[in-house]
């Protein structure tokens, strides 16, 4: 497996991670909530990042 598979490969894993995280928050009831302050998130900020998970106050936590 070259590296460049092995790139898109994890590529594919996160994105994987954070469709789960997305449908784990949808169904504890928390998708729209910030995870620093509990705050809902604008509609405008989940329509441009659905994984993000955090109010415009709060930069979403890095994973990087
Ligand atoms: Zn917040």
């Amino acid at each position: 497996m070259s590296d460049t598979t092995n790139e898109s490969v994890q590529a594919i894993e996160r994105t994987l991670v954070g469709v789960e995280t997305i449908l784990s928050r949808m169904s504890a009831g928390t998708f729209r909530s910030c995870e620093v302050c509990g705050a809902d998130i604008d509609d405008e900020l989940l329509v441009a990042d659905p994984m993000r998970s955090s109010c415009v106050e709060h930069p979403p936590l890095s994973a990087d």
